[in-house]
């Protein structure tokens, strides 16, 4: 039987969907026992292509982002850094390695800058294709990896392709909106577009005692951004009935209040029941239904990847979510494929929510969700944003001469997104509200090393909760789903070995055995996400509007 898809009844409008993939992302490897798994990405492409997907969208292998493109955000140090180092010269970067949080959840690996690149180059060009309408959705299950910071790596993240994208869709929109439905709080896009109203983050995640210790409900922006960032922390087991009733009013009132040009949804799959480094107890359909319902707002729409650490779980949402973008239904049956053994003993493609218990309760997540929309009504309105007081940036006159030496361009304007605020916080803005009201519930332990974490010195946020990314929470929900691949021997293996393979190499299996054993997970005084060359203010810094649109091939 021909593997299903079913046209979704009632979609009038038919998306234009642009859709990335690069077949050597399945090459690389984070190292033995480390849960972050590129191969997951071929996986799920695998299953893209065994249903047929490919009739229903355009496939494209972008190309790689440039250091240069890196550094529209990043540092051009850390940049040249991820450049350099492997694992053979590492032993000679040991001091950069600690400043830059490089070695231990992030590790260095072979091949490591092209990893960075494919991930960053879907990003960007799916933002680009949108920008200059030649789809309406574009899909990049490499990218997502919202935990990057300008300087430093963090949470199995180098490069933050997300906010490259969004200043990439900054060039074209007025407003870009940033969703974050990955069971870690999106800390590291937060961060950047943390003191303007350009773009408004909206993040979902556990919180308390979890990577990365910040997105409290109370942090919603600084200066021109207050409001402009919200975070709906949550609390283990959440279940698709209960996600859905904040997802969708929330994100209901943000696109009323702040009406943006285009919408940047990051699908962290970690927030599945199941998910072998997350605690949430989402459905397939549950997290599906997020992406269905940010697709029904018919705004120019980059789909990401992100967390995701059940491999056969995460193949099977994203290839789901890729139908529903293309605007169908795949059929419960899983079709033949080359990791077809992953997915048994059902072959099929739900994943399953468990009987874990919901510390949501309802009274919980009711005042939750009065607080952030009561933040929104702060908001009151589309910003009107002065375009024409940002000037032109200096990228574009690059991106239209790819010739130019970029060493002729100066440091300082290359860079123009300086995006992150200096001020220090005035004390007060972050007490007008409080989402531990619950009593008993209260985690003191945890509120200690809160109160204690530094504060950044130039933002001065808290940066909190010594968790690294591999503690597990204590309500681990292992669904039905889970349970089925037998764990397997980890041994190193050269980075090619797992390209092109049968899905079979030794680095590729869901290692149950390795769960539990963080590398050496380690809480660090963030302070120099910003860099110490970040003085100039927001204003003035942010992509200039459209010039006359140009075709990108
Ligand atoms: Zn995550």
């Amino acid at each position: 039987m021909a593997p299903e898809m079913i046209p979704i009844e009632g979609e009038v409008n038919k998306k234009r969907v642009c859709y990335f993939f690069d077949s050597d992302v399945s090459g690389f490897h984070y190292g033995p026992g480390h849960p972050m798994k590129p191969t997951r990405i071929r996986m799920c492409h695998s299953l893209v292509m065994n249903y047929g997907l490919y009739k229903k969208m355009e496939i494209f292998r972008a190309k790689p982002a440039t250091k240069r493109e890196m550094t529209q955000f990043h540092s051009d140090e850390y940049v040249d850094f991820l450049s350099r180092i492997t694992p053979t010269n590492m032993n000679n970067f040991s001091k950069e390695q600690h400043k830059y949080n490089v070695g231990d959840d992030c590790p260095v690996f072979d091949g490591l800058f092209e990893y960075c690149s494919i991930s960053a180059g879907g990003s960007m060009e799916g933002a680009a294709r949108l920008s200059r309408d030649k789809c309406d959705i574009a899909v990049n299950w490499a990218g997502g990896l919202h935990h990057a910071k300008k300087s430093e790596a963090s949470g199995f993240c180098y490069v933050n392709d997300i906010v490259l994208g969004i200043l990439e869709l900054l060039r074209y929109h007025t407003r870009v909106l940033y969703i974050d439905i990955d069971v870690h709080h999106g800390d590291g896009v937060e961060e950047a577009f943390y003191t303007t109203d350009r773009v408004m983050t909206v993040s979902f995640h556990k919180y308390g005692e979890y990577f990365p210790g910040t997105g409290e409900l109370r942090d919603v922006g600084i200066g021109k951004g207050k409001y402009y960032a919200l975070n709906f922390p949550l609390r283990d087991g959440v279940t698709d009935e209960n996600y859905k009733s904040v997802f969708e009013p929330v994100i209901r009132s943000v696109m009323e209040n702040y009406d943006p040009g285009a919408i940047v949804l990051q699908c962290g799959t970690d927030s599945l029941s199941g998910d072998k480094l997350g605690c949430l107890n989402l459905s397939m359909r549950g997290h599906a239904s997020c992406v269905r319902f940010v697709k029904s707002f018919n705004k120019p729409l980059l789909l990401l990847g992100g967390g995701g650490y059940t491999m056969r779980n995460v193949s099977r949402c994203w290839a789901y979510e890729t139908g529903l973008a293309a605007g169908v239904e795949l059929g419960a049956e899983i079709p033949m494929n080359e990791y077809y053994e992953y997915f048994g003993p059902d072959y099929e493609l739900d994943v399953k929510a468990s009987n874990m218990e919901d510390l949501n309760n309802p009274e919980y997540l009711e005042r939750v969700k009065s607080i952030v929309l009561e933040h929104l009504r702060h908001v009151g309105g589309p910003p009107s944003v002065q375009m024409q007081d940002v000037p032109r940036m200096p990228v574009d006159a690059v991106l239209e001469d790819p010739n130019e030496d970029e060493d002729m361009i100066s440091k300082d304007e290359r860079r123009p997104q300086r995006l992150l605020d200096s001020r220090r916080q005035a004390d007060g803005e972050l007490s007008d509200s409080d989402d531990e009201g619950e009593g008993g519930r209260k985690n003191h332990a945890s509120h200690r090393e809160r109160e204690s974490a530094p504060l950044s010195p130039t933002t001065g946020r808290r940066f909190g909760a010594a968790v690294g990314i591999m503690s597990t929470g204590t309500t681990h929900g292992v669904g039905p789903s889970a349970a089925t691949v037998a764990p397997v021997a980890v041994t190193a293996a050269p980075a090619s070995a797992a390209a092109g393979s049968s899905g079979q190499s030794d680095m590729d299996i869901d290692d149950d055995s390795s769960s539990g054993q963080p590398i050496a997970s380690r809480a660090r005084s963030k302070s120099n996400a910003l860099g110490p060359d970040t003085t100039a203010p927001t204003n003035g810094t942010l992509p200039a509007p459209p010039a006359p649109m140009q075709a990108i091939e």
